[in-house]
């Protein structure tokens, strides 16, 4: 079995909040409001992926599911070349998948293997797990089915990252207020579907200029809570 490796995050605070970086053979999500730097994060670990090892990397390519259309190439580009990286090349190496409903998105899911057995990719991004089912669920009176198809694909993203020891890194958009689908966000209640197939939970919240995160119900780290930040360079601190 090939060693759990890990990929930094540009932010050291985060990094350590994590126990080193985002880990690999494991599920990663970071949660919180708009704005608080998810798919600033996903664009950030997209880049740093490809760094070498003694950077931080680990010399491989991401594939970055977008599902609600806000990769940029652009961002990808600013934050590469701000790491001394060939930005074309960084490029190159990021497959994007767009993903138009939630049908859509567990098929590229299921089919993930197939990218992922050539050891090309090393980081797995989906950004957001959530929108779709969020979306095309809203205003029905049960979300068993959600839950079930929820569940399922989180299944699936988890056993492809430990068969092929890779990251994944998944985002969930949630509400300051209690929604019907999350209740507190901080506290994840019986209505977070993704939360028991998930390795990690990072919650993220604002504060100026500042993003806070905090590592939500994980007994082997330490520190519960780190400052970052986050611009057109990416995560830093
Ligand atoms: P959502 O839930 O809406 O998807 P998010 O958590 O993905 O939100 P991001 O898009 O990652 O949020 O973060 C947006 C924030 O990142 C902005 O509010 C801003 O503070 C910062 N940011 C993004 N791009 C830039 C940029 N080019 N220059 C400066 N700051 C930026
Ligand atoms: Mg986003």
């Amino acid at each position: 079995r090939e060693k759990v490796a890990r990929i930094t995050t540009g932010s050291k605070n985060l990094d350590r909040l994590l126990g080193g970086g985002v880990e690999s053979s494991a599920v990663t999500e970071f949660y919180g409001e708009f704005g608080t730097g998810k798919t600033q994060i996903c664009s950030t670990l997209a880049v740093t992926v490809q760094l070498p090892p003694e950077s931080g990397g680990l010399s491989a390519g991401a594939i970055y599911i977008d599902t609600e259309g806000t990769f940029r190439p652009e961002r990808i580009s600013e934050i590469a070349d701000h790491r001394g990286l060939d930005p074309t090349h960084v490029l190159e190496n990021i497959l994007v998948a767009r993903a138009y409903n939630s049908a859509h998105q567990e098929l590229i899911i299921r089919e993930l293997g197939d990218y992922l057995r050539d050891g090309k990719y090393k980081l797995v991004i989906l950004d957001s797990a959530v929108a779709h089912y969020r979306a095309e669920y809203a205003g029905r009176g049960t979300l068993a089915e959600r839950q079930q198809r929820l569940n399922l694909l989180m299944h699936q993203l988890l056993r492809l990252a430990e068969s092929y020891n890779i990251a994944a890194v998944i985002t969930n958009q949630v509400m300051a207020t209690p929604d019907m689908f999350f209740g507190d966000p901080t506290r994840p209640a019986g209505g977070h579907v993704v939360a028991h197939t998930v390795t990690y939970r990072v919650y993220l919240r604002k504060s100026g200029k500042n993003r806070i995160a905090r590592m939500i119900d994980s007994p082997y780290h330490p520190e519960t809570e780190v400052v970052f930040m986050v611009d057109e360079h990416g995560v830093y601190d």
